[in-house]
C-alpha cells in the first residue's frame, strides 16, 4: 500500500477533517514527496520537517493520537525505503522529531486560536442577549438584532417576521455599507415581500423551521425571486454571494426569519461553525421577539379591559338612570295630588319593567363572562325542536321594532340535542344585533334549515341590511369586549354578546362565523349538531 494511503487511513481512525477524503489524500501524497525529498537531499532541512507537521495540524487532524499515527506509519514506510542508505536512520529520527515539533506547534496554535473564536463567539452572544433583552418594544429589539448582527454574522441581515395571517414582513435591515443599505431597504418598499410570487427561500424556512443555507446565489435564483427586470437589477446591485436564512423559533412557533448574507463586497462565505452561532442568535431574538410580542398584547388586553370597563359602567348606568327617572316621575305625580293616572302609571311601569329586563340581561352578560373564563358555563342538554323555538322568538322580536321587517323560513320541526336556554340566548344575540345595527330599518331574514355539507347538522343564518362591519373590524368581532368603532355607535352594547355566542356554540360542538353579503349588511350563520 503506498505510504499517502496508508497514512490517510491511519488519520482517519483518530478524527475527522473539514477537507473531502480526496483532497486530504492529495495533500498527504505531496506531504510524502516532501518527506522523502528531505531524507535525500543533500543538507537536512529541519525547517522543511517541521512543516509537513504543521500540514498535518492543519488539515484538522490536531489530536496527540494523530501525531502518533504519523510517526508510526512515516517512521515504518522510511525507514524500509532508506534501508540501502547507511546515514538514513540518524537522518530520519531528525525528520521525526521535525515532523513532531511542526505538528506541536501547529496543534498549539489552532488550539489558540479555536479558544478565541469561541470567545469571542461567546461575547456576541453576550452581547446579543443584552441587547435584545433591553427593550420591549418590537422593533427597537429587531433593529438591534440586525446590527449585532453586522458585520460578525454578515454584510447584510434582515429580520422578518410573520404577521396575523401568517404572511412575512421584513421589518429591519440593516448593511455593512450605509448606500447598499439604502438600496436594500428601497428594495424591500417598492416590491414587499407579499408581493413576491412563489414561495421564497424565507417562506420555506419558515415553514419548515429548519435553517438553509444557499452557499451560492447565482442568477438563477435571483431571477427566480425577482418580481420585474427592475427587482432583479436591484438585487444584482445588491450582490448577494452567500445567504443563511434562520427560523426565528419561540416555544415551538416559528415567529419569523433571519436572513444573513455575504455581498461579493467582502467575499466571505458561510462556514459549519457559523451556523450553530447563527442559530444560537436566531433563538435569543426570536424569545425577544416573542416577549415584545406579548407585552404588545398584554398592553392591549389592559387597554381593552379599561375600555370595556367604562362601556359597561355606562351602559349599566343607562338603565339605572331610566328607573330613577320614571320612579321619581310617578312619585312626584302621586304626591302632588295624592291621585294618579292609571294610563300614565301603566306607561311608567312599562319602562320599569323593559329597563329592569336590559339590566338583568347585562348582568348575566357579566356573568356568563366570568363562567365563561373559569370554565363553569355547562350545558344543559334536552331534545329540542329548533323551529318552535325559533318561531316564538321571532314573534317576540317583531313586537319589538315595527320598522324592520322580520321574514322567517322555518320548516314545520327540526329537532336537536341542544341547551334551549343557552341556544335561544345566542338566536337572541344575533336578532338583537341584526335590529340594533340597522337602524334604517329593513329587512332581516331568519332560516333554519339541515346542513347541505353535513346532513347531521343544522344551520340557523340571520342576515341583515344594516350597517355592516367594517373589513378591518370583521376578524375580532367575536372577542370579548370587542366593539367595532367604540363609541362613536350610540346603542352598542358592552362587545360581549358574540363572546359569549361562540363560546355556547362551540361547547354544543357547532361554528358560529359571520360573513358579509357584497350588497351591505351581515349574516350570522350558526352550525349545530343535531345531536
Ligand atoms: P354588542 O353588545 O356591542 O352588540 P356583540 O358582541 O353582540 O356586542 O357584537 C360585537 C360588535 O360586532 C358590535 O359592537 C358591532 O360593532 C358588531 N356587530 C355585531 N353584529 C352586527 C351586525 N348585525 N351588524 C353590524 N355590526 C355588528
Amino acid at each position: 500500500m503506498p505510504i499517502a494511503d496508508e497514512w490517510h487511513s491511519a488519520l482517519a481512525l483518530t478524527g475527522t477533517s473539514n477537507l473531502e477524503p480526496s483532497e486530504v489524500h492529495q495533500r498527504l501524497l505531496a506531504l510524502t514527496e516532501q518527506a522523502v525529498a528531505i531524507l535525500s537531499a543533500e543538507a537536512f532541512d529541519v525547517e522543511q520537517a517541521r512543516q509537513i507537521g504543521a500540514r498535518v495540524a492543519q488539515l484538522g487532524y490536531v489530536q496527540p493520537e494523530a501525531l502518533g499515527a504519523t510517526l508510526d506509519v512515516l517512521g515504518q514506510q522510511l525507514h524500509q525505503l532508506a534501508t540501502a542508505n547507511e546515514s538514513s536512520g540518524p537522518r530520519l529520527l531528525k525528520l521525526l522529531s521535525g515532523i513532531a515539533t511542526g505538528f506541536s506547534e501547529q496543534a498549539r496554535a489552532t488550539a489558540r486560536t479555536e479558544a478565541e473564536a469561541a470567545r469571542q463567539r461567546l461575547g456576541f452572544l453576550a452581547e446579543v442577549s443584552t441587547q435584545v433583552a433591553a427593550s420591549l418594544d418590537l422593533r427597537t429589539t429587531l433593529e438591534r438584532v440586525a446590527r449585532a448582527a453586522v458585520p460578525v454574522l454578515a454584510d447584510w441581515c434582515t429580520l422578518n417576521i410573520a404577521d396575523p395571517t401568517g404572511a412575512l414582513q421584513t421589518e429591519t435591515t440593516a448593511h455593512v455599507n450605509p448606500v447598499q443599505e439604502e438600496l436594500a431597504k428601497t428594495m424591500r418598499q417598492t416590491y414587499p415581500r407579499r408581493q413576491e410570487s412563489g414561495r421564497s427561500p424565507a417562506v420555506q424556512v419558515l415553514e419548515s423551521g429548519a435553517t438553509r443555507i444557499i452557499a451560492n446565489v447565482d442568477d438563477r435564483l435571483l431571477e427566480q425571486i425577482s418580481v420585474d427586470a427592475d427587482h432583479l437589477q436591484m438585487w444584482k446591485a445588491l450582490a448577494p454571494r452567500a445567504v443563511m436564512i434562520v427560523p426565528l423559533v419561540a416555544h415551538g412557533r416559528s415567529l419569523g426569519t433571519m436572513s444573513l448574507i455575504m455581498t461579493d463586497d467582502s467575499g466571505r462565505s458561510y462556514a459549519p461553525a457559523d451556523r450553530a452561532l447563527a442559530e444560537d442568535v436566531g433563538r435569543r431574538a426570536a424569545m425577544a421577539v416573542e416577549n415584545a410580542q406579548l407585552y404588545t398584547q398584554t398592553e392591549q388586553a389592559v387597554r381593552a379591559r379599561d375600555e370595556f370597563l367604562s362601556v359597561a359602567a355606562h351602559e349599566l348606568k343607562t338603565p339605572v338612570t331610566s328607573l330613577r327617572g320614571f320612579a321619581q316621575l310617578t312619585l312626584r305625580t302621586l304626591n302632588q295630588n295624592g291621585q294618579i293616572d292609571v294610563e300614565r302609571l301603566k306607561r311608567a311601569l312599562k319602562v320599569v319593567d323593559q329597563q329592569s329586563d336590559k339590566l338583568t340581561r347585562l348582568v348575566a352578560q357579566l356573568l356568563d363572562v366570568s363562567r365563561v373564563q373559569s370554565g363553569k358555563l355547562a350545558l344543559d342538554r334536552q331534545d329540542v325542536d329548533l323551529s318552535a323555538l325559533l318561531v316564538d322568538l321571532v314573534a317576540s322580536i317583531r313586537t319589538q321594532s315595527d320598522k324592520h321587517e322580520l321574514r322567517a323560513v322555518i320548516p314545520p320541526e327540526m329537532r336537536a340535542k341542544v341547551d334551549p336556554l343557552r341556544i335561544e340566548q345566542v338566536l337572541t344575540n344575533l336578532l338583537d344585533n341584526a335590529i340594533k345595527y340597522s337602524p334604517d330599518g329593513g329587512a332581516v331574514d331568519v332560516e333554519l334549515s339541515s346542513s347541505n355539507d353535513d346532513p347531521a347538522s343544522v344551520v340557523i343564518s340571520v342576515r341583515d341590511r344594516g350597517i355592516g362591519i367594517h373589513a378591518e373590524d370583521r376578524e375580532r368581532i367575536f372577542e370579548r369586549f370587542y366593539q367595532a368603532d367604540v363609541g362613536s355607535y350610540h346603542g352598542a352594547g358592552m362587545g360581549l354578546g358574540l363572546y359569549i355566542s361562540r363560546e355556547i356554540v362551540d361547547l354544543h360542538g357547532g361554528q358560529i362565523r359571520a360573513e358579509f353579503p357584497e350588497d351591505g349588511g351581515s349574516r350570522f350563520v350558526v352550525t349545530l349538531p343535531r345531536r
